[in-house]
Order: structure tokens, then sequence, then C-alpha cells
């Protein structure tokens, strides 16, 4: 037992979604802090630079007290390394998530025996939700709303080429 646990809730939230949050909002009732690190990986195209979507992450997340937002890039098991966390979250969505999650996290425990992978199921209305689908559905003018958090919505609208 260790009531110091920090949680971390890993991804790029290129942009966040209303599934994300609500994944939060689930990790941050079990757990008594949860750190949300959004991935800096300068090898894939992200509509939105990293700074934006901490920022988007940070007003979205602003009414759940124990949540933290943060950046890493590189490796999770090094970035778990360096805070002191060894549990990381991922959310389930349907059968197509669990082969890649799967393997991610057996990869992630044989790179470091302590890390434990806790999958939270999202309410069922988002789990057909991704970022990518809301990507494809604002560059395709349709009305994308109900899928993410105001911030979200107000930031995409005012994209250039959306
Ligand atoms: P990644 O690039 O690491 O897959 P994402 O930002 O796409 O990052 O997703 C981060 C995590 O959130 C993943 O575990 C993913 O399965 C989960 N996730 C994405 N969309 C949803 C959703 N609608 N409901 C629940 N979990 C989701």
């Amino acid at each position: 037992m260790n009531n110091n646990l920090i949680a971390v809730y890993p991804g790029s939230f290129d942009p966040p979604t209303n599934g994300h949050i609500d994944i939060i909002s689930r990790a941050s009732i079990i757990f008594p802090k949860v750190i949300v690190a959004i991935t800096h990986n300068q090898s894939k195209e992200h509509l939105f630079p990293l700074e934006e979507r901490v920022e988007m992450m940070k007003k979205s997340t602003r009414h759940l007290k124990n949540i933290k937002v943060d950046s890493f890039s590189g490796l999770l098991v090094n970035y778990l390394d360096k805070i002191g966390g060894f549990v990381v979250i991922r959310g389930l969505r349907a059968l197509a998530d669990f082969e890649y999650e799967f393997q991610m996290a057996l990869m992630n425990r044989t790179l470091n025996k302590k890390i434990e992978t806790v999958f939270l199921m999202p309410d069922q209305e988002y789990t057909f939700l991704s970022s990518s689908m809301i990507k494809e559905i604002a560059i395709l003018n349709g009305d994308f709303k109900k899928f993410v958090p105001p911030v979200v919505y107000k930031k995409m609208k005012n994209k250039k080429g959306i």
C-alpha cells in the first residue's frame, strides 16, 4: 500500500477529447495524484504543438484538484523513473485498442518490472471517440462541439486550415 501513489496518464492528446477527460476524472477518484503526461514526439506530425496541447489540457482539467499536467519526451519508463511513479493509466475503448495496449503494457513492464498499467473504460458514449476522428470531422466541416472540452472547440475553430 502506497499513500503517495502517483498515477501517470500518458498520451499525445492532439487534441484532448471528452473521452480523455472522462478517463482523467475516473483516475482522479481512484488515485491521490494523477499526472497527465503529454508526449513530445518530434517524429510524429501533430495538429497542435506541445505547448498548446498542455494549455488545452490544463484548462480542461482545472475543475479536478489532484491533476497535474506535464510533458515528456523519450521513453515513458524513463519519465516514470524521474518522477518516482510506477502506475500507468490507459483508456480502453474497444477490442481494437486491446492488442496495441497489451503489447505496450507488457513492453513497459519488461523494461521496468515495477510498472503496472491500469486500464479504465470511459462512459459508453465516448467509446467511439478519438482525437484523429475529431480532426477529421473538423476538417470536413462537421459539428464536433459535443465531443471536446469548450477550450478545445474554440481553439480548433480558430485554427487555420480547419
Ligand atoms: P496515444 O498517442 O498515446 O495513443 P492518445 O492521446 O490518442 O495517445 O490517447 C491516450 C490514451 O487515451 C490511450 O490510452 C487511449 O486509448 C485513450 N483514449 C483515447 N480516446 C479515448 C476515449 N474516447 N475514451 C477512452 N480512452 C481514450
